[in-house]
């Protein structure tokens, strides 16, 4: 049948965004990229253990400590590690750093709860920690799920414990206890926001008393007596820790198509795993290639590991030293000429939740990388809002490279809101948007993403750093 005016007319004219899988010839490549990934995700749930996985993948990639290194020349890879918990790793390029660089920046921070500086207590024959969670989370989702504990603790002497209980099969597991449907009537009645309060949020982690009539909270005992003989710590000891728990279970391949992968903290592994594997396989730089990857994004950014912290400056100040550029003071020249993609998820939308979406304004899992001019909530207030020209020249770097995308806002007005690093490095004068994936379940402690996004977001990465 020949197809009607009106038919060929909408063909050319109607923005179709249609499910990436229908056209997709690369399903072997997005499935094996899905494989590394989930393994990924598997070994590196906290900021620290990312960043511990990252800099051996960048050592093997032939990157180079930027302090070890003397002069920098075109093609030379080298990363900087701030304090074990955010990183920065450069591509230097043919043309002289002033001319800007090509960034992307994820995080590798994600919701969670931590354990308070006098974590341990014992009440009625059972211990427990006692946690403030970090970042943005729905309280109810955190009890009767399986819980790791992941971190550090140093001594007053300088020495540093490594705490990993969760990534061999023979550790135990953690968990908030809720209270049984029989007995929970009055609690039913509460809104789902103060259903279980922060303060809740109690880590149950043992039962057995040391034996001894003469002691009081034998049970606390018995598990700081566990603890002395593993790692040789006392209580005051959690002082200066930093403790995290983070849900056990594995990323795993979702759905008898396996086309989705569900895991906890793809807000924002997921691209800070894609960005780095994709400054890993750079084939060239034109201009200087850089990765960002910092912390502390879901508590807004603070402190000397988060995006708004002197670090970035110290380091592009570093770059200029050791590629003899250091004239003057170069710093803002740097910044203000560089461009980059703050690479964060947003909001898939959901059809089981379809009230606080507007449809034609929203990203859907299966349709590509998704672009956020902007970002804040009604107004767009606290957003950097994204120029015109750059949101063109972005485009025109996906539509060259045949990489599927969706230009997104996130929820109908007066639903909320959210933020990303986007707007601190807009500030510092350079051309900023935010370009992530969609996801399912953002926050929960079993997040869903694409994996045909996935690979999309890696292609697009490599296809602006490359630029
Ligand atoms: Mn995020
Ligand atoms: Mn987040």
């Amino acid at each position: 049948m020949e197809k009607t005016k009106g038919e060929i007319l909408a063909e050319k004219l109607f923005d179709k965004k249609e499910n990436g899988w229908l056209k997709e010839d690369d399903t072997n490549n997005i499935m094996d990229f899905a494989e590394g990934y989930m393994a990924y995700l598997n070994k590196a749930k906290t900021e620290r253990l990312f960043i511990k996985n990252a800099k051996k993948d960048l050592e093997a990639a032939g990157f180079q400590d930027i302090n070890k290194v003397d002069n920098l020349k075109p093609g030379d890879k080298v990363y900087y590690i701030n304090r074990d918990k955010g990183l920065f790793a450069s591509v230097i390029g043919d043309q002289d750093l002033e001319f800007g660089m090509q960034l992307v920046g994820a995080h590798v921070d994600s919701p969670r709860l931590d354990l308070r500086p006098n974590p341990l207590y014992e009440s009625d024959d059972m211990a427990f920690f006692k946690t403030r969670y970090y970042g943005g989370i729905k309280t109810y989702q955190w009890t009767t799920i399986p819980l790791n504990l992941y971190g550090v603790i140093t001594k007053a002497n300088g020495e540093i414990i490594n705490i990993n209980i969760g990534n061999d099969p023979d550790d135990p597991v953690f968990v908030i206890t809720d209270l049984l449907p029989h007995l929970a009537y009055k609690q039913e009645k509460k809104t789902l926001g103060n259903g279980i309060d922060g303060e809740d949020l109690n880590i149950l982690i043992g039962s057995i008393p040391f034996k001894d009539d003469k002691v009081s909270n034998a049970v606390k005992l018995n598990i700081l007596n566990i603890l002395n003989k593993k790692y040789g710590i006392t209580e005051r000891d959690f002082i200066s820790a930093e403790l995290e728990l983070v849900p056990a279970f594995e990323a795993r391949s979702l759905g008898f198509d396996k086309s989705m992968v569900a895991a906890y903290g793809q807000d924002d592994k997921v691209c800070a795993y894609t960005s780095l594997k994709a400054i890993i396989n750079l084939e060239k730089v034109n201009k200087t290639a850089t990765l960002i990857l910092a912390d502390k994004e879901e508590i807004g950014s603070m402190g000397n590991t988060g995006m708004y912290s002197n670090t970035f400056e110290y380091y592009i100040n570093l770059l200029l030293e050791k590629t003899n550029q250091n004239d003057y003071n170069k710093v803002n020249t740097v910044l203000c000429h560089s461009k980059l993609l703050s690479a964060d998820v947003t909001a898939a939308y959901d059809p089981n939740f379809a009230d606080v979406f507007e449809k034609n304004n929203e990203s859907y899992i299966n349709k590509g990388v998704s672009i956020n001019k902007y970002t804040g909530g009604n107004g767009k207030g606290g957003a950097s809002d994204a120029n015109s020209e750059f949101v063109g020249y972005i485009r025109g770097i996906l539509e060259k490279n045949k990489i599927t995308y969706q230009l997104t806002d996130m929820g109908k007005i007066g639903m909320g809101g959210g933020g990303t690093i986007a707007y601190i490095l807009a500030n510092r004068g350079m051309d900023v948007i935010d370009l992530g994936i969609p996801v399912l379940s953002m926050h929960s402690p079993y997040e869903v993403t694409s994996k045909f996004d996935v690979y999309m977001a890696y292609l697009t990465y490599k296809a602006f750093l490359e630029d």
